[in-house]
């Protein structure tokens, strides 16, 4: 069982940078632990429209979508909303399993070979080659490839065992979801971004709309207990108290979400880093799926390159970072601004931004300029809001100290 490629990780980033490789004529196994592909569910599927035209990977409308938005909600800490409606569809909420399964559904069509339910426990690199033993319940068995491409989400094995390290584990923001049925007084096109440190610290809080009465209810933070905390947010938050009233939860789930940024190396001597495991994660919103897969399809290139050229040393692989960093370096760098800077605001200080920026001229702003993925344009214009200057002024000195003492 040699294979050309193995790809540790069947979810959205694994099935996508499978599906670049293969259909570069080479042969690619994946391997994922789970027996059912996007299971468990561990995202709320909102994705921008502009991403799924850019990854090419606009699922039909009859299998998975759920709804199609065209704005949000920001909602301060005090319950003042800031309302921002595009009249273009901006993005749209998935069923993420579907999502995952529909793109493991192409590779598998291009004619990659799928190992489900086994897990990669160990990889040894040996002459140019690198043997994988993978395990299921009932047998073990080994595997090879010259080149290894590591979608493995945060847990980072495979890739720690070959000498590359996943994003810092400290840094992780815990988040649960609920699926909440009988909200009240929603607009299915507008999702809702709370902040609120108290619950949410060092993220936020989301309503994501299914459809006028159920949405997905989540929330991240740096604290323990991620559910705990969405459930007093529920209780306590004026706005999400009153949107939750009543309303019934059917599911629950949970996970982890990288906010720092890439990690400094995603390429060595047969191996690739590709989606959360490369840190390849927005730090503003946690949203890994259209980075992670544009990235993925750049690793799926670089890795079948290397096998074509018959060259899969780190030094050839090198392209493989160059070519994702020129692609969303710039957008990351400035999401991890604007994110550090969020955390230092205490909810107080949140409420008086919102009062600031509470006028027509910056909403018009962020209703023009504001992308789910490109959020360098709007960092930068708000960084030229002179309205805004005299709380930079008072607040910036915490920002620059927390970057400064990381
Ligand atoms: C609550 C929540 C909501 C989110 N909402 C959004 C959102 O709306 N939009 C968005 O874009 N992003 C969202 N995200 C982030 C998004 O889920 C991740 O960025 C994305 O799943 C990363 O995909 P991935 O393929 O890199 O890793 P993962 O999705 O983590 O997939 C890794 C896969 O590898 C498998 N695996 C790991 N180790 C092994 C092994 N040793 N052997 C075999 N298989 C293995 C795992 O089982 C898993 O299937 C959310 C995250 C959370 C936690």
């Amino acid at each position: 069982m040699e294979y050309d490629i193995i790809v540790i990780g069947g979810s959205a980033n694994g099935a996508q940078a499978a599906l670049s490789a293969v259909k570069q004529g080479v042969s690619v196994a994946v391997i994922e632990e789970h027996p059912s592909i996007g299971m468990p569910e561990h995202c709320s599927g909102l994705f921008s429209y502009w991403g799924l035209h850019e990854i090419d990977n606009m699922p039909p409308d009859d299998i998975i979508f759920n709804n199609k938005i065209y704005g949000s909600r920001i909602i301060a800490p005090n319950g003042k909303v800031l309302t921002v409606r595009k009249d273009k569809i901006h993005a749209i909420v998935c069923d993420r399993a579907a999502y995952d399964a529909y793109t493991m559904k192409k590779a598998l069509d291009a004619g990659i070979t799928l190992y489900q339910p086994y897990r990669a426990v160990t990889a040894v690199r040996e002459d140019d080659r690198v043997n994988i033993t993978i395990r299921s319940k009932d047998e073990e068995l080994q595997i090879s490839a010259r080149m290894i491409i590591s979608a493995e989400g945060i847990r980072a094995t495979i890739a720690n065992q070959l000498g590359l390290q996943g994003p810092p584990k400290n840094e992780f923001v815990n988040a649960a979801q609920f699926y909440m049925y009988g909200l009240n007084n929603m607009d299915p096109e507008l999702v809702e971004v709370y902040q609120y440190q108290k619950y949410a610290e060092d993220f936020f809080a989301w309503v994501i709309p299914m459809d006028k009465y159920s949405a997905k209810v989540g929330l991240g933070t740096k604290k323990k207990y991620a559910s705990k905390q969405l459930e007093n947010m529920i209780k306590e938050h004026p706005v999400l108290r009153e949107r939750c009233e009543g309303a019934e939860i059917r599911r629950r789930t949970a996970g982890r979400i990288p906010t720092t940024g890439p990690v400094k190396r995603t390429y060595a001597d047969n191996l690739l880093l590709t989606g959360d495991v490369a840190g390849q994660t927005k730090p503003t919103t946690g949203g890994g799926v259209i980075l992670g897969g544009m990235a993925a399809q750049i690793a799926g290139t670089v890795a079948a390159d290397a096998i074509k050229q018959n060259n899969t040393s780190a030094r050839f692989l090198k392209r493989y970072q160059k070519q994702w960093k020129k692609k969303m370096s710039r957008n990351l760098k400035m999401m991890r601004l604007v994110r550090k800077y969020m955390n230092v605001l205490s909810d107080k200080e949140i409420d008086t931004l919102f009062s600031k920026m509470d006028s027509k001229g910056i909403l018009d702003d962020i209703e023009k300029y504001g992308h789910v993925d490109d959020q360098a344009t709007i960092v930068k214009k708000f960084m030229f809001t002179w309205k805004l200057y005299p709380f930079y002024l008072r607040t910036s000195g915490r920002l620059l100290k927390s970057i400064f003492t990381q």
